[in-house]
């Protein structure tokens, strides 16, 4: 297919980019599709600077979370869950996993699923925050924001090309879905500080 503007995958059991009723089953996705899917997401970006918050404040925050979170480990395929007594919560979050992909494994070919774009990606730095499904966040749920997946693609799609992943995720499929979502379970809550006491220190 010619005619596609995005590639609707970043490969290896990952859902769809745009996992909507209508759009979960194509592989390739076109430009009116993708500007019909991405309306809500312009207007959700209108109010919200209004409110003095832009789409780069938002990705410069996921930026400073994946940053933060390879902060804590320079592994290269980490679990936090499974090294005893480690326990870390960063900007609020409760860290999980960080873990790197080479761009062949996530990503065919290592390019941006844009195809106007090109952009390559070596190294996929990837993140989990708070799945708290899992047996030792129990007791602690209370700490507990909303699951968050990040990694530099997920970023990129939005910064670059104001595509949020759209559909709802399973536990570990948790990218921010819109500006708005991102904004309200997220950065609102970081910037306010809240919950202060329980944001560890790095560098
Ligand atoms: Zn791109």
């Amino acid at each position: 297919m010619s005619q596609y503007t995005l590639l609707n995958s970043v490969g290896d059991g990952e859902r769809p980019i745009l996992a909507t009723s209508r759009l979960t089953s194509k592989k390739y996705v076109t430009r009116t599709e993708l500007n019909a899917t991405t309306q809500s997401d312009i207007r959700e970006l209108s109010s919200l600077e209004k409110k003095g918050v832009s789409l780069d404040d938002l990705c410069d925050f996921m930026d400073l979370l994946i940053a933060r979170a390879f902060q804590v480990t320079d592994q290269p395929f980490f679990f936090l869950g499974q090294v005893p007594g480690s326990d870390f919560i960063i900007e609020g979050l409760r860290y999980w996993m960080a873990r790197n992909y080479s761009g062949s494994r996530l990503l065919p070919g290592s390019k941006c699923p844009v195809r106007s774009c090109g952009k390559r990606f070596g190294i996929v730095q990837d993140v989990f925050f708070n799945p708290s499904r899992y047996p030792f966040a129990k007791g602690k749920e209370e700490l507990y924001h909303k699951p968050l997946r990040l990694n530099r693609i997920s970023v990129h799609l939005a910064r670059a090309h104001l595509i949020f992943e759209k559909g709802s995720g399973t536990w570990d499929q948790c990218y921010p879905t819109s500006p708005k979502q991102f904004y309200t379970d997220f950065y609102k809550p970081w910037k306010e500080g809240k919950p202060s006491r329980y944001v560890a220190q790095f560098g």
